[in-house]
């Protein structure tokens, strides 16, 4: 059940991951996730997170070349 409207359903499905960071806005596409039939609130499993985590630190170094206003990163895919 989902936990945030408690009457949709959570089924597996992928999304895209989004977040600013300094003015960058950081999207990583195709995301493994559970995402409510009702409300379509999306949920990352721990795990996915914590890799989400380490994905975006690896690539949050300074730009020398001036700053883009989205950059996109991709998620390993298995
Ligand atoms: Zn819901």
């Amino acid at each position: 059940m989902c936990p945030t409207c408690r009457v949709g359903q959570m089924r597996e499905a992928h999304a895209t991951y989004t977040q600013w960071y300094e003015g960058e806005l950081i999207v990583v596409p195709n995301v493994p996730a559970q995402v409510c039939d009702y409300c379509d609130e999306v949920h990352y499993h721990p795990v996915v997170l914590e890799r989400l985590n380490q994905l975006l630190w690896a690539e949050m170094k300074p730009s020398e070349t001036g700053r883009s206003v989205q950059r996109t990163v991709h998620w390993p895919s298995a």
